[in-house]
């Protein structure tokens, strides 16, 4: 129950720290005094009275003792607020506004794990993204097949069974593992596609708002200007993963109707058409200015996916560990037999019951031990195996962000972040554009230029390492000198030994 109370203790303090904020600026404006009460209050402590009668400081006395009576009668409670708002009350305050118990679904259990089903089913219902990977598989299944068999033709009826038999749609544990690698799907199946943007939207809609459920104290408007600063710089830079080359560029991409065409024959049949040289005579009667125009559009659209992907890769990363969870979970429970589920839930029941009764802040804590912490942000552990709390993280530096060239300037924060990403996806399909095997001598290595440096250095050593028998064989001539087999070639050529 751990987590449970984790939640609930941020909420309270979410409430506490935003009614400080609202207390605060209401002190300001009563010192402020724009609409004049202070002044009139202080006023009449001097004796002076509203209605400009004489008077004096007891007269204004009796007059607001008299006032005040007035009020309790006619409000017996005083609206229900005590006289005196202490600590312990605002205390009671911040717990009475918990409601962890609706923030959450079932299969989220508390902010443990994440629940995607919807966003997953939202992208097997984009259908070019669909087709593209049954195309890839029938593509993949044909190389295969004309190894064994040279003469095979793609139309071969063969392929198509193996493909029927073989194919398997994209399941949700697949999906959950690689939905962050935008790369992978073709330009074709994201250039002002409606469904991708809005699947996009959806994903970052899910995490952010996960996020800020587990986490309410986070300031997530911070982490977004972060994301944009560092998206434009590597837009600015084109060294975002699958989007170096402009849409406008593919040879496949056809400006007069704006549109980018799946294969060659698709496109060249719809060049043939009515439809298309309308658009071209359109396109003619344009001013160059206004064909620049035109240009500029269609990169505008590709900045807007690419900026939609990078934000959900962004808070893909922040909840890496909630996912890691998830899919440990999602595995566990698919290689379970129903009476292992059955017992699972049963003693999970009774663990519930166990910790009803109990106090928040006095701790179930012992029996939460063996199950995985709930960190969202990726915060290191503590000396109690904890994460640290988020403030410490502040102080620590461990804010601090790390760049690497190779991964197309993609900033990581923190130094576990980014020493675990050298084995990661994203710096390995850096690391193969730039056709260098990612070993661990290049640990460490951010810089393109280093990487490639130290690559040619290693090959050169290999070089030198492998055996060469006119440079590295030693001979002895009859005195004794020590000298390599060429120049004792050498030497004998001219008689000399
Ligand atoms: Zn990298």
């Amino acid at each position: 129950m751990q987590i449970t109370q984790n939640v609930i203790c941020l909420e309270a303090l979410k409430y506490l720290s935003e009614t400080t904020q609202h207390k605060c600026k209401t002190a300001i404006e009563i010192y402020q005094d724009k609409d004049g009460m202070r002044t009139d209050d202080i006023n009449a402590l001097a004796g002076q009275r509203g209605d400009k009668k004489g008077g004096d400081v007891w007269t204004s006395f009796y007059d607001k003792v008299k006032e005040v009576k007035d009020y309790h009668r006619r409000f017996s409670v005083n609206q229900g607020m005590p006289e005196q708002q202490n600590s312990e009350w605002f205390y009671q305050r911040a717990f009475e506004s918990d409601k962890t118990d609706t923030l959450f679904s079932g299969e989220e259990d508390l902010g443990k794990r994440v629940d995607m089903l919807e966003l997953f089913s939202a992208f097997l219902n984009i259908k070019k993204i669909t087709t593209q990977r049954r195309t890839s598989f029938r593509e993949a299944t044909f190389v295969r097949l004309k190894k064994k068999s040279p003469d095979l033709e793609p139309t071969d009826p063969e392929v198509e069974q193996t493909v029927q038999k073989e194919f398997h749609e994209l399941d949700y544990i697949e999906w959950l593992k690689t939905f962050d690698q935008f790369h992978d799907i073709s330009r074709y199946a994201k250039y002002r596609e409606k469904p991708y943007l809005e699947y996009l939207e959806g994903l970052i809609g899910y995490l952010r708002g996960f996020l800020l459920r587990t986490q309410p104290l986070v300031n997530v408007e911070q982490l977004e200007q972060q994301f944009e600063k560092e998206f434009e710089e590597r837009w600015a830079d084109r060294s975002i993963p699958g989007w170096q080359e402009a849409t406008h560029k593919d040879k496949l991409f056809c400006l007069p109707s704006n549109k980018l065409f799946n294969g060659e024959a698709v496109m060249k049949s719809y060049q043939t058409g009515k439809q298309y040289k309308k658009k071209v005579s359109e396109l003619q009667k344009l001013s160059f200015d206004e064909q620049k125009q035109l240009v500029a559009t269609t990169e505008e659209e590709d900045k807007k996916v690419a900026q939609l992907e990078s934000r959900s890769a962004k808070w893909h990363d922040l909840l890496s560990d909630t996912i890691i969870e998830t899919l440990s979970f999602l595995q566990k429970k698919q290689s379970q037999t129903v009476e292992e589920m059955e017992a699972e839930r049963e003693a999970s029941d009774d663990d519930e019951d166990m910790s009803d009764g109990e106090d928040i802040g006095s701790g179930a804590e012992g029996e939460d031990e063996d199950r995985p912490i709930y960190n969202p942000l990726n915060l290191p552990l503590g000396w109690d195996g904890k994460p640290i709390p988020f403030w410490l993280y502040k102080l620590h530096g461990l804010g601090t962000e790390f760049k690497c060239e190779v991964c197309g300037n993609y900033s990581y924060w923190g130094r576990r972040a980014f020493e675990k990403h050298f084995q990661e996806w994203r710096h390995a399909f850096g690391m193969r554009a730039l056709k260098i095997p990612n070993t661990s001598h290049f640990k460490e290595i951010v810089k393109i230029e280093e990487a490639i440096t130290l690559y040619e250095k290693l090959k050169r050593d290999a070089d030198e390492q492998t055996f060469r028998p006119d440079q590295d064989v030693e001979c002895e001539d009859i005195q004794g000198n020590v000298m390599s087999q060429r120049a004792f070639e050498d030497l004998r050529r001219q008689g000399l030994v």
